[in-house]
């Protein structure tokens, strides 16, 4: 068996123990005689595994009893329009931080539904940073402030969320939930697509406050709305029922592996490991990232030319690295290194960009 250097951006990286368990349940899950896939999602062996997922979220990340985990379909993208058709009545107005393309994306899903403004963007840069306290502009009127915890694309990351939001704080946290332990009290909700750090495409997490779900405006369709999935243990309608049982799996191998703390121990090292060569290469390797700033979870660079650029990845690409190639919307170089990618992977990746360095400088 072979497993390759996967730096891919999402779906991504799984854990090959997670894989491997999988495999050995695919056509007998449990002694039922059947896959999990063909289970009926209101039988108990599959209500087990939900419910396992879904207080796995709770204890390793500390999430208050005043809030409800959710499992929904649709994606983060989906969360885009359902956060404004759900918190943001006429006359009020949303919030949005400017700090990637997925921010923007949510701010213009919540334009087609009301009233918005983005108080703080770092467009200007090409997104190079995430504004600080002093930048942000936020105000007590805003029915909410939305932020992106990390940006995918432009490789940069939300530091510490310790400041007064002043509204009700909801964060997309695609692309770095359960990479570090975070305060979940700060938030009135979490979402995060699970197919970067938790598991395969398919499921979306939701942590939500619980004074928020009865704050839907009764003509919101009932798929729509959080307090349908939250009255339903996030089984309203059919589940992705495979997506879960691969969460829960992946849930048991964080918290084996440390939880959010081992996670962040993990995701420093592998990321610190890749930083140092690009701050010790003199220049060759440019990270796009304004220091202060950077992710933990994409590291973005450039090399000194587009000629360049491609060489390093067609190289990498023939050495056995996978998924390289910058957002086809800024092109250069990213690594994501999220939870399930190894430090082996990293170490290897490391070297490869110091010999790559020391043969075409
Ligand atoms: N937000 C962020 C930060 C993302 O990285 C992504 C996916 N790359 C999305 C939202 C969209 O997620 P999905 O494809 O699950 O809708």
């Amino acid at each position: 068996m072979s497993r390759a250097h996967n730096f891919n951006a999402g779906p991504a990286a799984l854990p090959t123990e997670v894989l491997e368990s999988a495999q050995t349940e695919t056509v007998d899950f449990n002694n039922t005689g059947m896959s999990v896939m063909e289970l009926s999602h209101r039988s108990p062996d599959y209500e087990t595994v939900h419910n396992q997922a879904i207080a796995s979220i709770k204890s390793l990340l500390d999430v208050p009893d005043d809030y409800e985990v959710l499992l929904l379909q649709g994606g983060a993208s989906l969360q885009f329009p359902m956060i404004p058709m759900n918190f943001l009545p006429q006359g009020q107005t949303a919030n949005y931080i400017l700090t990637g393309s997925w921010s923007e994306k949510a701010l213009k899903e919540a334009k087609l539904l009301g009233q918005t403004r983005s108080s703080a963007s770092a467009e200007e840069s090409n997104y190079t940073y995430i504004p600080n306290t002093s930048q942000l502009g936020l105000s007590e009127e805003d029915a909410y402030v939305h932020i992106t915890s990390n940006n995918t694309i432009f490789g940069t990351q939300w530091q510490n969320f310790d400041l007064d939001w002043k509204s009700p704080l909801i964060a997309d946290m695609s692309s770095d939930i359960l990479s570090k332990p975070i305060p979940v009290e700060r938030f009135s909700m979490i979402y995060a697509g699970a197919q970067k750090n938790l598991g395969p495409s398919g499921v979306t997490v939701v942590i939500i406050k619980k004074d928020l779900l009865n704050q839907s405006a009764e003509s919101v369709p009932t798929l729509m709305r959080y307090d349908t999935h939250a009255d339903k243990n996030s089984l309203y309608h059919t589940p992705p029922t495979f997506a879960i049982y691969m969460l829960n799996k992946v849930l048991n191998w964080i918290e084996q592996n440390g939880g959010a703390e081992g996670m962040r121990q993990r995701n420093t090292e592998k990321a610190e490991l890749l930083y140092n060569v690009i701050d010790e290469s003199n220049g060759f390797y440019q990270g796009h990232a304004q220091e202060e700033s950077r992710s933990y979870m994409n590291v973005t660079f450039n090399l000194p030319s587009e000629d360049l650029n491609k060489k390093f990845l067609q190289e990498a690409k023939e050495a056995g690295f996978v998924g390289l190639n910058g957002h086809r919307s800024v092109g250069g170089c990213r690594a994501s290194i999220y939870n399930a990618v190894s430090l082996e992977s990293c170490q290897a990746l490391k070297e490869f960009m110091i010999e790559f360095q020391n043969n075409n400088e």
